[in-house]
């Protein structure tokens, strides 16, 4: 039989799905893949099953509904003062996955370049890949995940047709500054290129900082297309509703994309994740107090059985060196020893870099779980490390 795609065919399962995996195996609290233990906003909830019961369950406008393309220019004004035309700037998708892999197929062409800066969360170089571009990655790396602004300088060239970059970043909690946007954004002009901002946890800040979006930076309006995720703004991650917001020149490529790839994601949810963008101020305060505080507590229990925790201003994710340990081996098998041995799962931080020589002593730990769940997880490493 002649070989089918073989790009596909050399790359593995996510790490994700593995990890979820073996969790289930070994019965282990599973603090790997990034979902809350928690439902989401009850209203929201309950409107999404109101809408499955009024009769309009059929194919919903390409776009996306207009009651929720209408909230996300709301939302755009609401937080980050951005003018938003609903209507010729919004498009609604199956997921922030979707919403990725559409933005890049409205700006690349087979042989550009797009920028990635790793840790990168791990549909990005496969569709890349795939869409016959090729990757151009700068590496951030731990413990201080700083801008590295020259390697970042040289690798925006000639063919740089794009930048694809997550803030704040999973998996290291890491918020970019006003400066550090300020450089990608004179990069992004300097190369005539576009900038897809993946900013599914705009949300998820904390200790008071603030996400800022590129695109409300001058001149970026045009040349960015900014990605939010109801999974992780109403903490229902199996929903899969993600939202663009582009110019209204990139919108049209956008949708052609999004129309080629799913064409439309489930109205009902839809209606339900507009209201959830209605929610009132102190829904989205107490979203992130709450996982700060869970945050604070995975972080001292973690400290407390002889991990280095580095600190996280963002996301559901803390990072850890698990040197101190002495454990012997590499943060793959440290993570696979964890869930087998100690029953937690945790994510070798290796698996968001794409390129050789990653840094190997690193796990990422989920801390989007209830108080209880932490508490068992830590006594369980406490068990098997001491501490
Ligand atoms: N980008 C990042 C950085 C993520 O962590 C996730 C988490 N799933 C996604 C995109 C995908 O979001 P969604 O579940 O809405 O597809
Ligand atoms: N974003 C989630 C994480 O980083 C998982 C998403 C997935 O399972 N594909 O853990």
């Amino acid at each position: 039989m002649r070989g089918a795609n073989s790009y596909l065919g050399s790359i593995g399962t996510t790490i994700f799905t593995v990890m979820s995996a073996l969790a289930t195996e070994h019965r282990a609290v599973n603090l790997g893949q990034g979902f809350p233990d928690t439902e989401g906003p009850r209203d929201v909830v309950q409107a999404a099953a109101d809408a499955l019961l009024d009769g309009r369950n059929q194919y919903p406008p390409m776009p996306g509904v207009p009651e929720l393309r209408q909230a996300v220019a709301a939302a755009n004004k609401r937080f980050y003062g951005l003018d938003i035309d609903w209507a010729a700037q919004v498009t609604v998708t199956s997921g922030a996955t979707e919403a990725i892999t559409a933005c890049l197929m409205a700006v690349l062409d087979p042989g550009d370049e797009v920028v990635l800066i790793e840790p990168l969360y791990d549909t990005y170089v496969p569709v890349v890949r795939m869409l016959g571009a090729i990757p151009r990655i700068v590496r951030l790396s731990p413990p201080h995940w700083d801008l590295p602004r020259e390697h970042l300088a040289g690798a925006f060239g000639p063919k740089t047709k794009a930048i694809l970059f997550n803030s704040p970043m999973n998996p290291c909690g890491k918020v970019f500054s006003a400066e550090e946007l300020g450089f990608i954004a004179s990069l992004v002009e300097r190369h005539d290129s576009y900038a897809i901002c993946d900013e599914v946890y705009e949300h998820l800040t904390f200790d008071g900082a603030r996400h800022i979006p590129l695109m409300t930076l001058p001149g970026m309006g045009e040349r960015t297309m900014r990605i939010g995720s109801a999974g992780k703004t109403f903490s229902l991650t199996g929903w899969k509703v993600g939202y663009i917001t582009a110019s209204a020149a990139l919108t049209p490529l956008v949708q052609k994309a999004h129309q080629n790839l799913t064409f439309t994601t489930p109205p009902n949810l839809q209606r339900a994740v507009a209201v959830g963008l209605a929610k009132d101020d102190a829904y989205f305060a107490s979203l992130s107090g709450s996982l700060q505080a869970r945050r604070d507590q995975l972080a001292e229990g973690l400290a407390s059985v002889g991990l280095t925790v580095l600190p996280t201003r963002g996301t559901y994710f803390i990072t850890t060196d698990f040197a101190p340990l002495g454990y012997n081996g590499d943060d793959v098998s440290f993570c696979r020893h964890i869930t087998e041995k100690a029953g937690v799962t945790a994510i070798p931080v290796s698996a968001f870099y794409d390129e050789p020589g990653a840094p190997d002593h690193y796990a990422r730990f989920a801390f989007c779980k209830k108080p209880e769940v932490l508490e068992e997880a830590i006594g369980r490493l406490r068990g098997h490390f001491g501490g």
